[in-house]
């Protein structure tokens, strides 16, 4: 394990399981439907791809950027959008994928930024749910797995640009953060 994890939250295995149940259960709800799933960079890369490949189902794969945290451990509460999708989903089914949902800002942006385009419908699938942290009401539709209060990292969420790539979800030791 590396050195900076305090505790390990899901490990490789339990996220692959989480991805099996979650891709079964989309496969089922996008029957028929050529959903949009937009990705959110760069944390939901890894997930996007892991959950993507076990929906049996067609699919268009796009790419959202909104900087919101600007690589601290606390929201700083302004969303942005960095970099837009690149087509139009008027009339289209909208899968955000998601890595965290904590304050439920960032989520809520994206969510309006679709519905505002005239998306047929908007749904969120989220690797993890911090619910303690939430300030707006943002629901996500599917859930990996429901996490304590904790500054996560790991299988895509990092900590000033770093720990993406650990293949589990840990606990970041708070020393970390307190001294870098
Ligand atoms: P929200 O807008 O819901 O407060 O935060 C969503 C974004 O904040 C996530 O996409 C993620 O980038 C970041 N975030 C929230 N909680 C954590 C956490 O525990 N660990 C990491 N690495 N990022 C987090």
């Amino acid at each position: 394990m590396n050195d900076d994890i305090e505790r390990v939250l899901y490990s490789q295995s339990d996220i692959a399981d989480a991805c099996k149940r979650l891709g079964k259960q989309l496969t089922k709800d996008y029957e028929g439907k050529v959903p949009v799933v937009v990705s959110v960079l760069s944390g939901a890369v890894f997930f996007t791809t892991d959950v993507m490949r076990q929906m049996d189902t067609y699919t268009q794969l796009d790419f959202v950027d909104v900087s919101s945290y600007h690589g601290g451990t606390h929201s700083t509460g302004e969303v942005q959008l960095v970099t837009d999708i690149s087509r139009d989903v008027s009339g289209r089914d909208v899968l955000i994928i998601e890595d965290i949902v904590d304050t439920g800002r960032t989520l809520q942006f994206i969510i309006d930024l679709f519905k505002n385009r005239h998306a047929k419908s908007v749904k969120v699938c989220t690797l993890l749910d911090k619910p303690t942290g939430r300030v707006l009401e943002a629901k996500a539709d599917y859930v990996g797995f429901v996490v304590p209060d904790e500054f996560v990292v790991g299988y895509g969420l990092d900590y000033k640009g770093e720990y993406r790539n650990l293949p589990y979800v840990g606990v970041l030791k708070p020393k970390i953060y307190v001294n870098k």
